[in-house]
């Protein structure tokens, strides 16, 4: 599709969001019969996984003790692959319209798309870093100072420094200890938000830790080459020569616009009811993006395709009421 360009035939199911949500309700769309489209507004698919930590193993996902997060991706492609989904990659939802009870208007970064039913599996929006704010550090951005990591490999043999005390810095701690020459922590306070075991395993290892310090400032010449750290609580400044600074100090997920497409939205997302449906009929949502109403919100992969199966069978059920909800079983698909 070239730059407002309008693809005028009416999809049973639109899914906004490629991560693994957006696959697995690809996959699972196809075994409900549905015509199917994906849209991604990243030149990739797999989300979270392939964006923000794709050489991280996954523990939690059935059937496997570990698995990498760019290999599960994969798996789930292949799986969301096998009924022949439309697919849209560096196309980004920008609106939404309900023109009548079964058609919804798609507005997009390149043209318009029509479908009877939209899930949105938007995970954490275009996922952008909170930037740690200071110009001397900002413009080595690229240049030794990484907001996300996309080869672990890029590391190899570096002094590696990071910076917070959530999941993502101690899992990046953990992670490149064994590639890098060096890895460091800096965290400004003893709490970590980390996992326990997480935790005990980073203390157990040859990661240096520097609690409870700030990062002032950067140099270098071409590249990063030197951090000034501050000991919040005494002052004193440490200067350090490192290759590689890592900031993990979160994410910054912009939820405001789904209020202008109509969709009722609290702190925690988009509100959903217990078959995934939005406040905009024939609009649902899955995964981290979804708030579910009276229910405990879990941002975990298996909660997220779990809603997704849900979303899904109540939308082949809202275009085609005499369907049932329940799917049968895979067992007795022939693929
Ligand atoms: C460091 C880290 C480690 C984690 N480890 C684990 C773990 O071990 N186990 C576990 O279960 N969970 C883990 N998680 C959480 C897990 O990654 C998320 O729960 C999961 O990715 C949510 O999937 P999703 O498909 O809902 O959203 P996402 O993965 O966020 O995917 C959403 C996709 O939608 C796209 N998108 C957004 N807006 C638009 C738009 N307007 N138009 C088109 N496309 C759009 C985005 O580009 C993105 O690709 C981890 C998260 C992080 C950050």
């Amino acid at each position: 599709m070239s730059l407002r360009d309008v693809d005028e035939e009416v999809y049973d199911i639109t899914i906004v969001g490629g991560g693994p949500v957006g696959l697995f309700a690809t996959f699972y769309s196809g075994i409900r019969n549905m015509k199917t489209k994906l849209i991604e507004a990243l030149p990739h698919l797999g989300g979270q996984l392939s964006t923000l930590y794709p050489d991280k193993y996954i523990r939690d996902v059935p059937g496997y003790t570990k698995i990498l997060a760019r290999d599960f991706v994969k798996k789930l492609e292949e799986q969301a692959m096998q009924f022949n989904p439309t697919i849209r990659l560096n196309e980004k939802v920008i609106a939404l319209r309900r023109l009548d009870e079964k058609l919804i208007e798609l507005e997009t970064t390149r043209g318009l798309h029509y479908s009877k039913t939209v899930l949105l599996a938007t995970g954490m929006g275009a996922i952008s870093m909170k930037k740690l704010g200071i110009p001397s550090v900002d413009r080595f951005e690229g240049r030794g100072v990484f907001y996300a990591v996309t080869d672990k490999w890029a590391f190899k043999g570096k002094k590696v420094m990071i910076v917070g005390g959530g999941d993502s810095a101690v899992d990046w701690a953990l992670n490149l200890k064994d590639v890098a020459s060096e890895v460091m922590l800096v965290h400004r306070r003893a709490g970590f938000r980390a996992q326990e075991a997480k935790i005990s395993e980073l203390f157990h290892s040859n990661i240096r830790v520097f609690i409870p310090y700030v990062v002032k400032d950067a140099h270098g010449t071409e590249r990063l080459e030197v951090v000034t750290l501050t000991n919040i609580e005494t002052g004193e400044e440490i200067t350090l020569e490192i290759d590689s600074l890592i900031p993990q100090i979160g994410y910054e997920m912009n939820n405001s616009f789904y209020k202008s497409w109509g969709l009722d939205v609290d702190e925690r997302g988009i509100k959903v009811n217990e078959k995934m449906e939005t406040s905009v009929p024939g609009i649902f949502a899955a995964g981290d993006v979804a708030s579910p109403i009276n229910s405990i919100k879990l941002n975990l992969i298996t909660m997220g395709l779990a809603q997704a199966i849900i979303a899904v069978n109540c939308a082949k059920n809202y275009i085609e009421p005499s369907a049932p909800m329940f799917p049968g079983y895979t067992a007795n698909l022939r693929l």
